[in-house]
């Protein structure tokens, strides 16, 4: 089972979700999954190791394939700037100029070059590390500053950690907020997708946003965390009702849960008796799929 947890917004308590979830399966010998996997995929910023504090064993450098142009053979006829879609690459005069920001590695370039003068060289955009926080297997992409393509560190730290049948497996990836491509490509493949989002109307924009990406754009199913709980309005449950999006738990505002955080003890190590709220969370799972 993958279950994506993922919120239009950050400051949600996304992570916090994400991370008691892992954790309280982790204890459970009850649960059906033999293993554990956190990604955290919010590869700008991923911050899931302050709280599970892994021992990273391997890291590889990742990034895209870009275009390098062999002169001896160019004959700038421009048939690979005519082909990209991206305008990474330019033929100027006796110049075939390369944008490796604009760059997507679509490889369309290569393909279509009449005299094989292109090859693809690595262009390293980031890091993916792999390792365990205990029995709990975890990989991060960690993207370099200045780049802004995190779409192909996500895909490959999915790829790389995630095995082909997961079945047996829990595999909980820790999405980046927000509803843009990197969220996208975080959910895609996923069984489930837990929504965290607060009460307000803040929220509940946020929140429509994300059920449009994760329900109507990749036809997935979803549920919703309400996290603090109490704070604001009744729109997010009207909505949820509304639109037959179950509420699977509620976390009410509590300051020994922001203390928590701040100090980056995970919320089920602060306060043991959500364990079994969250499994319980994690139970109901298989019952909304079949409704949806
Ligand atoms: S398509 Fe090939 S030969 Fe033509 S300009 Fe580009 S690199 Fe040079
Ligand atoms: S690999 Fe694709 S995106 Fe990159 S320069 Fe070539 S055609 Fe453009």
């Amino acid at each position: 089972m993958i279950v994506a947890v993922a919120s239009g917004k950050g400051g949600t308590g996304k992570t916090t979700v994400a991370v008691s979830l892992a954790l309280s399966l982790l204890e459970d010998n009850s649960s059906p999954a033999s293993k554990l996997l956190y990604l955290d995929c919010d590869v700008e910023e991923p911050n899931a190791a302050l709280f599970l504090k892994p021992v990273f064993e391997q890291r590889e450098e990742v990034g895209i394939l870009v275009p390098e142009v062999d002169f001896d053979k160019c004959t700038y006829c421009g048939r690979c700037a005519e082909v990209c879609q991206y305008h990474a690459i330019a033929v100027v005069a006796q110049k075939v100029l390369i944008f490796p920001e604009l760059c997507h590695g679509c490889g369309s370039c290569t393909l279509n070059c009449p005299e094989g003068a292109i090859h693809e060289v690595l262009n390293v955009t980031g890091v993916i590390e792999m390792g365990h926080a205990g029995p709990l297997a975890f990989g991060q992409g960690v993207m370099n500053v200045g780049q802004a393509m995190a779409v192909p560190i996500i895909r490959q730290l999915k790829k790389k950690a995630i095995p082909p049948d997961p079945s047996q497996q829990v595999v909980i990836l820790d999405a980046p907020p927000g509803t843009s491509c990197p969220v996208v490509e975080s959910m895609r493949g996923a069984d489930f997708v837990l929504l965290v989002t607060e009460p307000t109307p803040f929220g509940l924009h946020d929140l429509r946003l994300a059920v449009e990406v994760a329900r109507e754009e990749l036809g997935l199913p979803v549920g919703v965390v309400v996290n603090r709980d109490g704070v604001g309005d009744q729109s997010v449950d009207e909505y949820c009702t509304a639109e037959n999006i179950p509420i699977l738990m509620r976390i009410p505002l509590d300051r020994r849960i922001a203390e928590a955080y701040s100090e980056g003890v995970p919320l089920v190590k602060a306060l043991p008796e959500y364990r079994e709220k969250f499994r319980e969370l994690y139970r109901k799972i298989p019952s909304v799929r079949l409704t949806m």
